[in-house]
């Protein structure tokens, strides 16, 4: 099985889906921009903000991911932890940092955590820095950090595991 295979057989576990659709019919969902007019989702779709290449984005209310071909499964994770490590659509405000600890979980247990690495380069882990900017101790030092507190909010289990909340 796929990386990829692999976890959407957990999100559909966990009562949701990993669903792949045509640039096309992404756009219809997500809503987009063609001769300066805007074609606004459809109710309850979220888009991801920043990577857009190839794009992807969230139904929460149905616990599904929807992404284009060719994605990175690791840059699927975060949106994974949009739908079943939060109880706040990302639609709203939401704190992000508080999955973080899920995010790196399930990338490890789905052996894709130096690939979740490089698709979060960019995650800013702090005012001024990004995650790629820290030095290796001081990532150990905040994955486990991260992990913990993943834990404290029933996020991962105390073995490690992450959970679904929703
Ligand atoms: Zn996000």
């Amino acid at each position: 099985m796929t990386p990829l295979a692999r976890l959407r057989k957990k999100a559909q576990e966990w009562g949701g889906d990993l669903v792949e659709v045509s640039e096309d019919d992404f756009n219809e969902l997500f809503g987009y921009m063609k001769s300066a007019v805007v074609h606004p989702p459809k109710p309850g779709y979220v888009k991801a903000p920043f990577r857009s290449r190839p794009p992807f984005g969230v139904n929460y209310k149905e616990r599904r991911v929807y992404y284009t071909p060719n994605v990175a499964p690791a840059d699927l994770i975060h949106e994974m932890g949009h739908v079943f490590a939060t109880r706040r659509s990302p639609d709203k405000p939401c704190a992000e940092f508080n999955f973080f600890g899920w995010e790196h979980a399930l990338a490890r247990k789905f052996g894709l955590f130096r690939e979740w690495e490089k698709s979060n380069g960019l995650y800013k882990v702090t005012n001024e820095l990004f995650y790629r900017e820290l030095w290796p101790k001081d990532r150990k030092a905040l994955l486990a950090k991260t992990l913990k507190a993943a834990q404290k909010r029933g996020l991962v289990s105390p073995n490690g595991v992450p959970l679904s909340i929703r």
